[in-house]
């Protein structure tokens, strides 16, 4: 199932993102109108939970690195409902990586994960962000998934961190986390 999800560091600013390497985090310079976005650096996506990025506890060091240059920092978490639309196993006859049609269009179906006030949804305890001032919960709504930590699926539904950013003078962000393809690349592209 890991083949899904890749590890890599997405990093976003509001005019560019790219693709970088753990070295990259030695060169960012962020102002006081920065902030760093941690999304879903989750047990439910590590080696040992329920829909793992292969060697993503690894990511935690450099994302502890990358948060000692921010002031500020906001951290968001996949927060399901038991029974949760997103899973397969509330479609009947459906597969964990099959898809199926939502109201708002194709949804991949995931093996029951990050189901809130478990362990498995918890934040990594490894996870050193003495800055982070803000958790953003998504995926709570039982019928719309969220990969983004700016609009639910349905990309009607906001979350209010644009708001947020916006009443912080807050102007570039950077995007890090688990995992790429989905909920760090869904934030960096909504926040450009
Ligand atoms: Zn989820």
């Amino acid at each position: 199932m890991s083949a899904h999800l890749s590890r890599r560091v997405l990093l976003a600013s509001t005019v560019a993102f790219a693709v970088a390497r753990p070295s990259f985090a030695a060169t960012i310079k962020p102002d006081a109108k920065s902030a760093l976005i941690v999304v879903d650096v989750q047990n439910c996506f590590v080696d040992g939970g329920t829909l793992p990025v292969k060697g993503g506890a690894q990511d935690v060091l450099v994302i502890n690195k990358l948060a000692g240059a921010f002031e500020k920092i906001v951290v968001t978490q996949d927060w399901h409902t038991e029974g949760h639309a997103s899973f397969a196993s509330a479609h009947a006859g459906k597969k964990p990586f099959e898809t199926t049609q939502m109201s708002y269009g194709t949804q991949v179906l995931w093996p029951d994960h990050c189901v809130q006030g478990s362990d498995d949804a918890a934040l990594v305890k490894d996870l050193k962000l003495p800055t982070a001032q803000l958790i953003i919960r998504k995926g709570f709504h039982k019928d719309i998934d969220s990969y983004s930590a700016f609009e639910e699926a349905d990309r009607k539904t906001a979350t209010g961190l644009a708001a947020y950013l916006k009443a912080r003078g807050i102007d570039t962000v950077f995007v890090t986390g688990l995992a790429t393809d989905f909920c760090v690349a869904w934030t960096a592209i909504d926040a450009r």
